[in-house]
């Protein structure tokens, strides 16, 4: 069985919990990196199907890596989700003008980000 890749970008985790537990039930594999360096680093070294990216992370933000990977050819047209945990912070411009393919403000439940990853990248 051969699903396709998510890399979840997540320094909390609470969320990853959640995230592996949604995901346990599906054909998706579950890569995770616990900072932005460590995301860059995963995603340039073997490109996932799909990125989940926070945009509070250690070392460096969610927008700066996905800016960073949307300008390396290896990760330029990887799909990238970013989460974030201020619905009213007005990061959804950011995200979009880093590069983010679509964009989820927190509180989200597990089911939304379930439909929202299954319409970028159908299962199976
Ligand atoms: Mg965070």
């Amino acid at each position: 069985m051969s699903g396709k890749t998510i890399l979840y970008v997540e320094d909390n985790e609470f969320n990853r919990k959640i995230v592996r537990q949604l995901l346990a039930k599906t054909t998706y594999r579950l890569r995770e990196a616990l900072d932005g360096e460590e995301g860059v680093a995963s995603a340039l070294a073997t490109p996932p199907d799909l990125i989940l990216m926070d945009i509070q992370l250690p070392r460096m933000s969610g927008l700066d890596a996905t800016r960073q990977l949307r300008n390396d050819p290896r990760t330029a047209a990887v799909p990238i989700i970013v989460v974030t945990s201020f619905a009213l912070s007005g990061d959804e411009p950011k995200a979009t003008a880093a590069g983010a393919t679509a964009y989820l403000a927190k509180p989200y439940s597990p089911r939304a980000l379930l439909a929202k990853i299954r319409e970028i990248v159908p299962e199976g």
